[in-house]
Protein backbone atom coordinates (compact mmCIF):
# COMPACT_ATOMS: atom_id res chain seq x y z
CA UNK A 1 0.00 0.00 0.00
CA UNK A 2 1.49 3.71 -0.81
CA UNK A 3 1.61 6.36 2.21
CA UNK A 4 -1.30 8.27 0.19
CA UNK A 5 -3.31 4.93 0.38
CA UNK A 6 -2.86 4.41 3.37
CA UNK A 7 -3.55 8.70 4.46
CA UNK A 8 -6.82 7.34 2.49
CA UNK A 9 -7.54 4.38 4.49
CA UNK A 10 -6.44 6.52 8.00
CA UNK A 11 -8.96 9.80 6.57
CA UNK A 12 -12.20 7.45 6.29
CA UNK A 13 -11.51 5.51 9.62
CA UNK A 14 -12.02 8.71 11.41
CA UNK A 15 -15.19 10.03 9.17
CA UNK A 16 -12.95 12.32 6.91
CA UNK A 17 -14.34 10.42 3.78
CA UNK A 18 -12.19 10.84 0.79
CA UNK A 19 -11.29 14.49 0.44
CA UNK A 20 -9.64 17.26 2.55
CA UNK A 21 -12.54 19.82 3.46
CA UNK A 22 -13.62 22.10 5.71
CA UNK A 23 -15.62 21.68 8.53
CA UNK A 24 -18.48 23.97 9.09
CA UNK A 25 -22.37 24.16 10.64
CA UNK A 26 -21.75 20.19 11.11
CA UNK A 27 -20.79 19.55 7.31
CA UNK A 28 -18.31 19.02 4.61
CA UNK A 29 -17.75 22.00 2.73
CA UNK A 30 -15.45 21.67 -0.20
CA UNK A 31 -13.36 25.18 -1.06
CA UNK A 32 -13.11 26.31 -4.42
CA UNK A 33 -9.47 28.47 -4.16
CA UNK A 34 -6.13 27.50 -5.22
CA UNK A 35 -4.43 23.78 -5.09
CA UNK A 36 -2.44 22.88 -1.49
CA UNK A 37 -0.62 20.25 -1.39
CA UNK A 38 0.08 17.46 1.74
CA UNK A 39 2.95 15.61 1.75
CA UNK A 40 4.23 12.90 3.64
CA UNK A 41 7.42 14.39 5.05
CA UNK A 42 9.23 10.96 5.79
CA UNK A 43 9.23 9.71 2.04
CA UNK A 44 9.19 13.55 0.33
CA UNK A 45 6.21 12.69 -1.82
CA UNK A 46 3.02 13.93 -2.58
CA UNK A 47 0.01 12.81 -0.18
CA UNK A 48 -3.42 14.40 -0.88
CA UNK A 49 -4.57 17.81 -2.75
CA UNK A 50 -7.27 20.08 -1.55
CA UNK A 51 -8.57 23.34 -2.74
CA UNK A 52 -8.33 26.14 -0.19
CA UNK A 53 -11.41 27.15 1.69
CA UNK A 54 -10.98 30.60 1.04
CA UNK A 55 -12.56 33.79 2.12
CA UNK A 56 -16.41 32.44 1.64
CA UNK A 57 -16.03 29.73 3.53
CA UNK A 58 -14.45 31.52 6.62
CA UNK A 59 -17.21 33.81 6.22
CA UNK A 60 -19.58 30.62 6.63
CA UNK A 61 -17.63 29.61 9.62
CA UNK A 62 -18.07 32.56 11.54
CA UNK A 63 -21.98 33.42 10.80
CA UNK A 64 -21.71 29.20 11.92
CA UNK A 65 -20.33 29.85 14.66
CA UNK A 66 -22.69 32.81 15.88
CA UNK A 67 -25.72 30.84 15.17
CA UNK A 68 -24.98 27.96 16.88
CA UNK A 69 -22.99 30.08 20.30
CA UNK A 70 -26.25 31.54 21.12
CA UNK A 71 -27.41 28.00 21.97
CA UNK A 72 -24.10 27.44 23.61
CA UNK A 73 -23.76 30.58 25.90
CA UNK A 74 -27.79 29.68 26.96
CA UNK A 75 -27.16 25.69 27.92
CA UNK A 76 -26.17 25.56 31.28
CA UNK A 77 -22.91 25.49 32.44
CA UNK A 78 -22.53 21.88 33.88
CA UNK A 79 -24.08 20.62 30.95
CA UNK A 80 -21.29 22.18 29.06
CA UNK A 81 -18.77 20.60 31.08
CA UNK A 82 -20.53 17.00 30.29
CA UNK A 83 -19.81 17.94 26.34
CA UNK A 84 -16.18 18.44 27.26
CA UNK A 85 -15.90 15.43 29.49
CA UNK A 86 -17.71 13.13 26.41
CA UNK A 87 -15.33 14.98 24.04
CA UNK A 88 -12.26 13.62 26.18
CA UNK A 89 -13.64 10.08 26.53
CA UNK A 90 -14.43 10.18 22.54
CA UNK A 91 -10.48 11.52 22.08
CA UNK A 92 -9.36 8.64 24.94
CA UNK A 93 -11.33 5.70 22.80
CA UNK A 94 -9.86 7.09 18.95
CA UNK A 95 -6.29 8.26 20.25
CA UNK A 96 -4.56 5.42 18.29
CA UNK A 97 -5.89 6.55 15.03
CA UNK A 98 -6.13 10.00 15.52
CA UNK A 99 -1.89 9.92 16.64
CA UNK A 100 -0.64 7.40 13.42
CA UNK A 101 -2.75 10.29 11.51
CA UNK A 102 -0.67 12.96 12.92
CA UNK A 103 2.16 11.11 12.67
CA UNK A 104 1.72 10.34 8.86
CA UNK A 105 0.62 13.99 8.29
CA UNK A 106 2.86 15.80 10.43
CA UNK A 107 5.53 13.89 10.12
CA UNK A 108 5.67 13.63 13.85
CA UNK A 109 7.26 10.49 15.88
CA UNK A 110 4.21 8.43 16.48
CA UNK A 111 5.55 8.19 20.66
CA UNK A 112 5.33 11.74 20.37
CA UNK A 113 1.70 11.94 18.81
CA UNK A 114 0.53 9.42 21.48
CA UNK A 115 1.70 11.69 24.02
CA UNK A 116 -0.31 14.48 22.53
CA UNK A 117 -3.37 13.28 22.12
CA UNK A 118 -3.51 11.80 25.59
CA UNK A 119 -2.68 15.42 26.64
CA UNK A 120 -5.87 16.44 24.59
CA UNK A 121 -8.16 13.87 25.99
CA UNK A 122 -6.61 15.31 29.30
CA UNK A 123 -7.27 19.28 28.40
CA UNK A 124 -11.10 18.69 28.24
CA UNK A 125 -11.28 16.90 31.20
CA UNK A 126 -9.56 19.73 32.62
CA UNK A 127 -11.62 22.64 31.13
CA UNK A 128 -14.76 20.48 31.85
CA UNK A 129 -14.52 21.06 35.32
CA UNK A 130 -14.02 24.62 34.88
CA UNK A 131 -17.31 24.92 32.72
CA UNK A 132 -19.40 25.70 36.07
CA UNK A 133 -16.77 26.55 38.51
CA UNK A 134 -15.38 29.99 37.12
CA UNK A 135 -17.49 32.55 38.98
CA UNK A 136 -17.62 36.22 39.14
CA UNK A 137 -17.07 38.01 42.10
CA UNK A 138 -18.98 40.37 44.47
CA UNK A 139 -16.98 43.39 45.40
CA UNK A 140 -17.19 46.02 48.28
CA UNK A 141 -17.21 49.56 47.17
CA UNK A 142 -17.57 52.92 49.67
CA UNK A 143 -21.39 54.14 48.37
CA UNK A 144 -22.72 50.84 49.69
CA UNK A 145 -24.28 49.60 46.32
CA UNK A 146 -24.18 45.76 45.71
CA UNK A 147 -21.77 45.47 42.76
CA UNK A 148 -20.90 41.84 41.40
CA UNK A 149 -19.02 40.71 38.02
CA UNK A 150 -20.44 38.25 35.63
CA UNK A 151 -17.90 36.16 33.21
CA UNK A 152 -19.48 36.43 30.19
CA UNK A 153 -18.14 34.43 26.77
CA UNK A 154 -16.77 36.49 24.13
CA UNK A 155 -19.05 35.31 21.20
CA UNK A 156 -17.26 33.79 18.75
CA UNK A 157 -13.35 33.28 18.42
CA UNK A 158 -11.04 32.68 15.90
CA UNK A 159 -8.00 30.49 16.74
CA UNK A 160 -5.05 29.95 14.67
CA UNK A 161 -2.48 27.08 14.86
CA UNK A 162 0.67 26.10 13.19
CA UNK A 163 1.91 22.97 11.60
CA UNK A 164 4.29 21.72 14.22
CA UNK A 165 1.65 20.25 16.99
CA UNK A 166 -1.53 20.13 15.32
CA UNK A 167 -4.24 18.35 17.30
CA UNK A 168 -2.57 19.26 20.76
CA UNK A 169 -2.98 23.32 19.36
CA UNK A 170 -6.49 22.96 18.20
CA UNK A 171 -7.61 20.72 21.67
CA UNK A 172 -5.00 23.42 23.46
CA UNK A 173 -7.14 26.22 22.69
CA UNK A 174 -10.91 24.67 21.92
CA UNK A 175 -11.21 23.15 24.97
CA UNK A 176 -11.07 26.59 26.99
CA UNK A 177 -13.11 28.33 24.37
CA UNK A 178 -15.92 26.31 24.93
CA UNK A 179 -15.61 26.01 29.01
CA UNK A 180 -15.78 29.72 28.74
CA UNK A 181 -19.49 29.35 26.25
CA UNK A 182 -17.58 30.22 23.20
CA UNK A 183 -18.13 29.43 19.05
CA UNK A 184 -15.82 28.52 17.66
CA UNK A 185 -13.54 29.07 14.15
CA UNK A 186 -10.11 27.23 13.95
CA UNK A 187 -7.67 27.39 11.11
CA UNK A 188 -5.20 24.85 11.24
CA UNK A 189 -2.40 25.04 9.76
CA UNK A 190 -2.67 24.21 6.00
CA UNK A 191 -0.04 21.89 6.04
CA UNK A 192 -1.69 19.78 8.74
CA UNK A 193 -5.59 20.23 8.82
CA UNK A 194 -6.38 16.90 9.27
CA UNK A 195 -6.05 15.48 12.96
CA UNK A 196 -8.39 19.23 13.70
CA UNK A 197 -10.94 18.24 11.08
CA UNK A 198 -11.16 14.76 12.99
CA UNK A 199 -10.89 16.23 16.14
CA UNK A 200 -14.05 18.08 15.96
CA UNK A 201 -15.87 15.77 13.45
CA UNK A 202 -15.77 12.98 15.76
CA UNK A 203 -16.80 15.19 18.84
CA UNK A 204 -19.88 16.04 17.05
CA UNK A 205 -20.59 12.43 15.72
CA UNK A 206 -19.95 10.91 18.97
CA UNK A 207 -19.60 13.47 22.11
CA UNK A 208 -22.52 15.71 21.57
CA UNK A 209 -20.82 18.94 20.40
CA UNK A 210 -23.53 20.73 19.03
CA UNK A 211 -22.73 21.37 14.96
CA UNK A 212 -21.76 24.47 14.60
CA UNK A 213 -20.50 25.16 17.19
CA UNK A 214 -16.42 24.22 16.43
CA UNK A 215 -15.76 25.28 12.80
CA UNK A 216 -12.42 24.02 11.02
CA UNK A 217 -11.21 25.55 7.94
CA UNK A 218 -8.77 23.96 5.53
CA UNK A 219 -7.24 26.79 3.65
CA UNK A 220 -4.30 29.36 3.77
CA UNK A 221 -3.70 32.30 6.06
CA UNK A 222 -3.68 34.84 3.23
CA UNK A 223 -7.26 34.40 2.38
CA UNK A 224 -9.85 32.14 4.64
CA UNK A 225 -7.18 33.28 7.85
CA UNK A 226 -7.53 36.96 6.97
CA UNK A 227 -11.25 36.75 6.25
CA UNK A 228 -12.35 34.96 9.26
CA UNK A 229 -9.86 37.94 11.42
CA UNK A 230 -12.07 40.91 9.93
CA UNK A 231 -15.65 39.16 9.83
CA UNK A 232 -17.75 41.12 12.22
CA UNK A 233 -18.72 37.86 14.16
CA UNK A 234 -15.55 36.99 15.41
CA UNK A 235 -14.51 39.00 18.46
CA UNK A 236 -10.97 37.55 18.94
CA UNK A 237 -8.33 36.29 17.65
CA UNK A 238 -5.49 33.71 19.14
CA UNK A 239 -2.87 32.84 17.27
CA UNK A 240 -0.07 30.42 17.64
CA UNK A 241 2.71 30.27 15.42
CA UNK A 242 5.63 32.03 13.97
CA UNK A 243 6.69 35.90 15.23
CA UNK A 244 6.41 37.44 11.41
CA UNK A 245 2.88 35.73 11.10
CA UNK A 246 2.23 37.19 14.60
CA UNK A 247 2.57 40.70 13.52
CA UNK A 248 0.95 40.50 10.45
CA UNK A 249 -1.86 38.78 12.15
CA UNK A 250 -1.82 41.12 15.04
CA UNK A 251 -1.82 44.44 12.51
CA UNK A 252 -5.10 42.91 10.77
CA UNK A 253 -6.48 42.06 14.26
CA UNK A 254 -6.01 45.64 15.39
CA UNK A 255 -7.09 47.37 11.95
CA UNK A 256 -10.53 45.43 12.83
CA UNK A 257 -9.99 46.22 16.72
CA UNK A 258 -9.68 43.26 18.02
CA UNK A 259 -7.57 41.38 21.19
CA UNK A 260 -5.31 39.04 20.14
CA UNK A 261 -3.26 36.34 22.10
CA UNK A 262 -0.18 35.70 20.35
CA UNK A 263 1.96 32.02 21.37
CA UNK A 264 4.87 32.63 18.52
CA UNK A 265 8.27 31.39 18.84
CA UNK A 266 11.59 31.36 20.95
CA UNK A 267 14.92 30.87 20.92
CA UNK A 268 15.53 29.05 24.86
CA UNK A 269 18.48 29.12 26.79
CA UNK A 270 19.08 25.98 28.68
CA UNK A 271 21.85 26.77 31.23
CA UNK A 272 23.91 24.04 32.25
CA UNK A 273 26.55 24.86 35.58
CA UNK A 274 29.52 22.92 36.14
CA UNK A 275 27.69 21.17 39.67
CA UNK A 276 24.99 20.30 37.39
CA UNK A 277 24.15 16.42 37.49
CA UNK A 278 26.06 16.34 33.84
CA UNK A 279 24.23 12.88 33.13
CA UNK A 280 20.88 14.38 33.71
CA UNK A 281 21.47 18.05 32.16
CA UNK A 282 22.78 16.11 28.72
CA UNK A 283 19.99 13.94 28.62
CA UNK A 284 17.49 16.87 28.90
CA UNK A 285 19.51 19.06 26.51
CA UNK A 286 18.76 16.15 23.87
CA UNK A 287 15.29 15.91 24.72
CA UNK A 288 14.99 19.71 24.85
CA UNK A 289 16.32 20.44 21.15
CA UNK A 290 16.37 16.88 19.15
CA UNK A 291 12.57 15.65 20.28
CA UNK A 292 10.36 16.58 17.57
CA UNK A 293 12.97 17.14 15.18
CA UNK A 294 13.44 20.52 17.13
CA UNK A 295 10.41 22.08 15.84
CA UNK A 296 8.28 22.89 19.32
CA UNK A 297 8.56 26.15 20.06
CA UNK A 298 9.87 26.00 23.62
CA UNK A 299 13.20 23.45 22.11
CA UNK A 300 15.92 24.19 24.13
CA UNK A 301 18.23 25.83 20.90
CA UNK A 302 20.93 27.51 23.19
CA UNK A 303 22.43 25.32 24.99
CA UNK A 304 24.58 27.23 27.72
CA UNK A 305 27.46 25.44 29.35
CA UNK A 306 29.46 26.93 32.13
CA UNK A 307 33.01 27.19 30.46
CA UNK A 308 34.86 24.76 32.80
CA UNK A 309 32.32 22.07 32.11
CA UNK A 310 31.64 23.21 27.86
CA UNK A 311 34.15 21.05 26.36
CA UNK A 312 33.20 17.83 28.56
CA UNK A 313 29.60 18.04 28.17
CA UNK A 314 28.95 18.97 24.66
CA UNK A 315 31.01 15.60 23.60
CA UNK A 316 28.35 13.98 26.10
CA UNK A 317 25.68 16.01 24.76
CA UNK A 318 27.07 14.76 21.15
CA UNK A 319 27.39 11.39 21.80
CA UNK A 320 23.92 10.46 22.69
CA UNK A 321 22.85 12.64 19.29
CA UNK A 322 25.18 9.66 17.90
CA UNK A 323 23.02 7.17 19.41
CA UNK A 324 19.34 8.78 18.51
CA UNK A 325 17.07 6.63 16.02
CA UNK A 326 15.90 8.65 12.91
CA UNK A 327 13.52 7.19 10.68
CA UNK A 328 10.05 6.88 9.71
CA UNK A 329 7.37 8.59 12.02
CA UNK A 330 4.80 5.51 11.84
CA UNK A 331 7.71 2.98 13.23
CA UNK A 332 7.61 2.50 16.89
CA UNK A 333 10.94 2.79 17.24
CA UNK A 334 11.78 6.12 15.79
CA UNK A 335 12.84 9.05 17.99
CA UNK A 336 13.41 11.97 15.49
CA UNK A 337 11.37 12.67 12.47
CA UNK A 338 11.82 14.30 9.43
CA UNK A 339 11.15 18.22 9.02
CA UNK A 340 7.37 18.61 8.69
CA UNK A 341 7.61 20.18 4.95
CA UNK A 342 9.69 21.43 2.20
CA UNK A 343 9.71 24.65 3.51
CA UNK A 344 11.29 24.41 6.65
CA UNK A 345 13.56 21.72 5.43
CA UNK A 346 14.71 24.19 2.91
CA UNK A 347 15.19 27.13 6.08
CA UNK A 348 17.41 24.70 8.90
CA UNK A 349 19.32 23.34 5.70
CA UNK A 350 20.21 27.57 4.74
CA UNK A 351 20.72 28.44 8.58
CA UNK A 352 23.15 25.28 8.84
CA UNK A 353 25.17 26.29 5.70
CA UNK A 354 25.22 29.79 7.00
CA UNK A 355 26.33 28.98 10.36
CA UNK A 356 29.33 26.73 8.87
CA UNK A 357 29.82 29.27 6.29
CA UNK A 358 30.12 31.55 9.45
CA UNK A 359 32.78 29.70 10.96
CA UNK A 360 31.26 27.42 13.46
CA UNK A 361 31.93 23.43 13.74
CA UNK A 362 29.49 21.65 14.14
CA UNK A 363 29.22 17.79 15.36
CA UNK A 364 26.22 16.10 14.26
CA UNK A 365 24.41 12.56 14.01
CA UNK A 366 23.22 10.29 11.82
CA UNK A 367 20.22 10.61 9.06
CA UNK A 368 18.04 8.45 6.28
CA UNK A 369 18.98 10.27 2.79
CA UNK A 370 15.73 9.84 1.99
CA UNK A 371 12.91 12.50 3.45
CA UNK A 372 13.11 15.54 4.78
CA UNK A 373 15.54 15.01 7.19
CA UNK A 374 18.46 17.02 8.89
CA UNK A 375 21.04 15.63 11.52
CA UNK A 376 21.03 16.48 14.88
CA UNK A 377 23.38 19.09 14.94
CA UNK A 378 25.42 20.51 18.08
CA UNK A 379 26.66 23.91 16.73
CA UNK A 380 29.80 25.46 18.88
CA UNK A 381 32.68 28.36 18.30
CA UNK A 382 29.29 30.81 17.35
CA UNK A 383 29.44 34.77 18.59
CA UNK A 384 26.60 34.66 21.01
CA UNK A 385 25.14 37.67 18.56
CA UNK A 386 25.46 34.96 15.30
CA UNK A 387 22.09 34.68 13.63
CA UNK A 388 22.08 30.83 14.62
CA UNK A 389 22.51 32.20 17.76
CA UNK A 390 19.70 34.48 18.06
CA UNK A 391 17.04 33.58 15.62
CA UNK A 392 14.66 30.84 15.76
CA UNK A 393 15.80 27.87 13.28
CA UNK A 394 13.31 25.44 14.13
CA UNK A 395 15.19 22.28 13.26
CA UNK A 396 17.23 19.85 15.31
CA UNK A 397 19.80 22.52 15.85
CA UNK A 398 21.52 23.46 19.24
CA UNK A 399 23.84 26.62 19.54
CA UNK A 400 26.46 25.75 22.52
CA UNK A 401 27.62 28.94 23.89
CA UNK A 402 30.17 28.79 26.74
CA UNK A 403 30.11 31.63 29.98
CA UNK A 404 32.21 32.30 32.83
CA UNK A 405 29.78 32.74 35.95
CA UNK A 406 26.06 33.32 36.90
CA UNK A 407 25.43 36.88 35.67
CA UNK A 408 27.06 35.82 32.02
CA UNK A 409 24.76 33.23 31.92
CA UNK A 410 21.62 35.06 32.62
CA UNK A 411 22.97 37.99 30.60
CA UNK A 412 23.42 35.48 27.50
CA UNK A 413 19.75 34.27 28.20
CA UNK A 414 17.91 37.21 28.17
CA UNK A 415 19.76 38.74 25.20
CA UNK A 416 17.68 38.57 22.16
CA UNK A 417 14.13 39.57 21.86
CA UNK A 418 12.29 36.09 22.53
CA UNK A 419 11.47 35.68 25.80
CA UNK A 420 9.39 31.88 25.62
CA UNK A 421 11.00 29.54 27.94
CA UNK A 422 14.46 28.51 29.49
CA UNK A 423 15.75 26.07 32.12
CA UNK A 424 19.02 25.82 34.20
CA UNK A 425 20.64 22.19 35.59
CA UNK A 426 23.17 22.90 38.99
CA UNK A 427 22.65 21.11 42.62
CA UNK A 428 22.71 24.66 44.12
CA UNK A 429 19.14 25.36 45.35
CA UNK A 430 19.55 29.32 45.45
CA UNK A 431 21.50 29.69 42.30
CA UNK A 432 18.44 27.82 40.59
CA UNK A 433 15.54 30.19 42.13
CA UNK A 434 18.07 32.93 41.27
CA UNK A 435 18.28 32.22 37.79
CA UNK A 436 15.11 30.99 37.47
CA UNK A 437 13.90 34.88 38.32
CA UNK A 438 16.00 36.34 36.47
CA UNK A 439 15.53 34.70 33.22
CA UNK A 440 13.05 36.50 31.02
CA UNK A 441 10.63 33.03 30.12
CA UNK A 442 6.71 32.87 30.43
CA UNK A 443 7.68 28.62 31.59
CA UNK A 444 11.29 27.86 33.48
CA UNK A 445 12.18 24.79 34.15
CA UNK A 446 15.01 23.56 37.19
CA UNK A 447 16.97 20.44 36.34
CA UNK A 448 14.29 19.86 33.95
CA UNK A 449 13.08 20.56 30.38
CA UNK A 450 9.81 20.27 28.26
CA UNK A 451 7.26 18.86 31.11
CA UNK A 452 4.00 20.86 30.56
CA UNK A 453 0.64 20.59 32.01
CA UNK A 454 -3.06 21.84 30.98
CA UNK A 455 -3.47 23.34 34.52
CA UNK A 456 -0.07 25.46 33.85
CA UNK A 457 -0.11 28.88 32.26
CA UNK A 458 1.87 29.18 29.16
CA UNK A 459 2.92 32.19 27.08
CA UNK A 460 5.40 34.28 26.07
CA UNK A 461 7.00 37.88 26.50
CA UNK A 462 8.83 39.72 23.68
CA UNK A 463 8.93 38.15 20.01
CA UNK A 464 7.43 35.43 21.82
CA UNK A 465 4.34 36.99 22.16
CA UNK A 466 1.65 38.25 24.70
CA UNK A 467 -1.42 36.90 26.30
CA UNK A 468 -1.36 33.24 27.90
CA UNK A 469 -2.58 29.74 27.40
CA UNK A 470 -3.86 26.69 29.96
CA UNK A 471 -4.39 27.03 33.33
CA UNK A 472 -7.12 29.79 34.51
CA UNK A 473 -5.36 32.21 32.87
CA UNK A 474 -6.07 30.69 29.74
CA UNK A 475 -9.86 30.23 30.25
CA UNK A 476 -9.38 34.17 31.35
CA UNK A 477 -8.82 35.17 27.80
CA UNK A 478 -11.81 33.63 26.55
CA UNK A 479 -13.88 35.62 29.09
CA UNK A 480 -15.11 39.01 29.76
CA UNK A 481 -15.92 40.44 33.07
CA UNK A 482 -18.92 42.18 33.01
CA UNK A 483 -19.65 44.74 36.59
CA UNK A 484 -23.58 45.36 37.35
CA UNK A 485 -24.10 47.87 40.01
CA UNK A 486 -27.12 47.51 42.07
CA UNK A 487 -28.44 50.33 43.90
CA UNK A 488 -29.12 49.26 47.79
CA UNK A 489 -30.88 52.89 49.19
CA UNK A 490 -34.48 53.46 49.42
CA UNK A 491 -35.27 56.18 47.73
CA UNK A 492 -32.18 55.21 45.19
CA UNK A 493 -29.77 57.95 45.14
CA UNK A 494 -29.26 60.46 42.60
CA UNK A 495 -25.60 60.40 41.25
CA UNK A 496 -23.48 63.78 41.45
CA UNK A 497 -26.91 65.56 42.41
CA UNK A 498 -28.56 65.87 39.85
CA UNK A 499 -32.20 65.84 41.33
CA UNK A 500 -34.20 68.22 39.32
CA UNK A 501 -36.58 65.48 37.92
P1 LIG B 1 3.30 30.26 10.71
O1 LIG B 1 3.37 31.55 11.44
O2 LIG B 1 3.91 30.15 9.38
O3 LIG B 1 1.77 29.81 10.54
C1 LIG B 1 0.90 29.70 11.64
C2 LIG B 1 -0.53 29.79 11.16
O4 LIG B 1 -0.77 31.11 10.66
C3 LIG B 1 -0.91 28.83 10.04
O5 LIG B 1 -2.18 28.29 10.31
C4 LIG B 1 -0.95 29.74 8.84
O6 LIG B 1 -1.80 29.29 7.81
C5 LIG B 1 -1.50 31.01 9.46
N1 LIG B 1 -1.30 32.23 8.69
C6 LIG B 1 -0.30 32.54 7.84
N2 LIG B 1 -0.49 33.78 7.33
C7 LIG B 1 -1.64 34.26 7.85
C8 LIG B 1 -2.38 35.46 7.68
N3 LIG B 1 -1.96 36.44 6.88
N4 LIG B 1 -3.54 35.60 8.37
C9 LIG B 1 -3.98 34.63 9.20
N5 LIG B 1 -3.32 33.46 9.38
C10 LIG B 1 -2.16 33.27 8.73
O7 LIG B 1 3.90 29.20 11.74
P2 LIG B 1 4.24 27.69 11.43
O8 LIG B 1 5.46 27.67 10.56
O9 LIG B 1 3.01 26.97 11.04
O10 LIG B 1 4.62 27.18 12.91
C11 LIG B 1 5.87 27.27 13.48
C12 LIG B 1 5.95 28.44 14.44
O11 LIG B 1 4.97 28.33 15.46
C13 LIG B 1 7.28 28.49 15.18
O12 LIG B 1 7.73 29.82 15.21
C14 LIG B 1 6.92 28.02 16.58
O13 LIG B 1 7.82 28.45 17.57
C15 LIG B 1 5.55 28.58 16.74
N6 LIG B 1 4.80 27.88 17.79
C16 LIG B 1 4.52 28.54 18.95
C17 LIG B 1 3.85 27.88 19.98
C18 LIG B 1 3.55 28.57 21.29
O14 LIG B 1 2.69 28.11 22.00
N7 LIG B 1 4.24 29.64 21.63
C19 LIG B 1 3.44 26.56 19.81
C20 LIG B 1 3.73 25.92 18.61
C21 LIG B 1 4.41 26.60 17.60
Amino acid sequence: MTRSDLLREMMAELGLGEAVRSRVGGAWIEGAGETVQLIDPYEDAPLIAYPDAGAAVAAQAAEAAREAQRGWAATPHADRGAVLTRISAVVAAAAEPLARLEALSAGKPIRDCRVEVAKVAEMFAYYAGWADKRHGEVIPVPSGHLVYTLREPLGVVFQITPWNAPIFTAGWQIAPALAAGNGVVLKPSELTPLTSLALVALAEARAGLPPGLVNVLAGLGPTAGQAAIEHPAVAKVIFVGSAATGRRVAAAAGAALKPVVLELGGKSANIVFADADLSAAAKGAQAAIFSAAGQSCVAGSRLLVEASAAEAFQARVAAGMARLKLGDPLDETTEVGPLGNRAQHARVSAALRDALADGAQAAQGAAPAQGLFVPPTLLSGLAPEAPAATEEIFGPVAAALPFEDEAEAVALANAGDYGLAGAVWTRDPGRAHRVAAAVRAGTFWINGYKTIHVAVPFGGFGASGFGRSSGTDGLAEYQASKAVWVETATPPRTPFGYDAG
